[in-house]
């Protein structure tokens, strides 16, 4: 019998936020190859008796370099065995799915791939902020500022111009080198951004500040994601509370409780006095 290779997403780390396929791949793998950011208590979700590898390659230390992660998913697969390639959040992004999808292809394995929460959704949810808004972004760029060394440099000052959220993957500690080329970039300084740092798990840390104060932002633990936009601002007011609230100082707003049956029965008297 042939063998298949799945690439799952793993979610940002809570393991509820795994998809039903995800869990039934996991549940049934024989093979399972896993990234560094996956939790025990995700891999926990495998048979007893599957072979499970880490092919993670933590802080660029290529531990096990792409060529042999092709190669033993191809191995794998022809023994005839369910292999499971487990990537943090959504396998097709930042997460090199395009080699080992060309590498099955080419040795003509078959595979498939099961799509995951990817990490900036997760911190959007941590920070309570539409990553789309009506009147204020109506687009969302997935960027990294990790810079591979043959790889083409993001155009920081086209998603700028663009207006669209960001949410960088991958911004290192030196908060100080992502926040100059967005301003070099033409992003103002005022500008609302969010460090969201294990987005989704226990260790969930938000912390918000401008693209002008980010350089004095003390580093979060990785895995780290920063959203920037418009949309992350604290300050608004929604249109209908303003109209509501505008007049009574804080501390003095009466507690919107609904109205009680009494009130609803004083209110309708007029009308049955008549
Ligand atoms: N495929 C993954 C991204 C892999 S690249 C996805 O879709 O999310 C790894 C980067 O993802 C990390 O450096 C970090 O920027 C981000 N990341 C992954 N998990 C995260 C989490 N739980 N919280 C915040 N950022 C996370």
């Amino acid at each position: 019998m042939a063998g298949k290779v799945f690439l799952v997403g793993a979610g940002p780390g809570d393991p509820e936020l795994l998809t039903i396929k995800a869990l039934r791949a996991l549940q049934s793998a024989d093979v399972v190859l896993h990234d560094d950011l996956i939790s025990a208590e995700i891999l926990a979700f495998a048979r007893k008796t599957a072979h499970i590898r880490s092919v993670g390659k933590r802080c660029g230390r290529k531990s096990v370099q792409q060529q042999e992660i092709n190669a033993l998913m191809i191995a794998f697969a022809s023994f005839g065995l369910k292999v499971v390639r487990l990537k943090s959040g959504d396998p097709l992004l930042f997460g090199r799915a395009g080699e080992e999808i060309a590498s099955l292809r080419q040795a003509n394995v078959d595979f498939e791939i099961v799509p995951g929460v990817t990490s900036a959704l997760a911190s959007a949810a941590a920070v309570g902020a539409s990553l789309t808004h009506r009147e204020k972004s109506s687009a969302v760029v997935f960027v990294t500022a990790h810079q591979a060394p043959s790889g083409s440099n993001p155009d920081w000052q086209t998603y700028v111009r663009s207006g669209a959220t960001l949410a960088i993957y991958m911004p290192g500690s030196h908060y100080e080198i992502v926040a100059s080329r967005l301003l070099a970039g033409g992003l103002s300084s005022d500008t609302p951004c969010v460090l969201v740092s294990r987005a989704s798990t226990p260790d969930e840390q938000v912390r918000r500040t401008t693209i002008r104060n980010l350089s004095a932002a003390p580093p979060l633990p990785a895995p780290a994601l920063l959203l920037v936009g418009d949309v992350f601002q604290t300050n608004e007011i929604e249109v209908g509370h303003a109209a509501v609230d505008a007049g009574l100082p804080l501390g003095q707003r009466p507690i919107p409780l609904p109205p009680t049956a009494f009130e609803i029965f004083a209110a309708n008297q007029v009308f049955w006095g008549d």
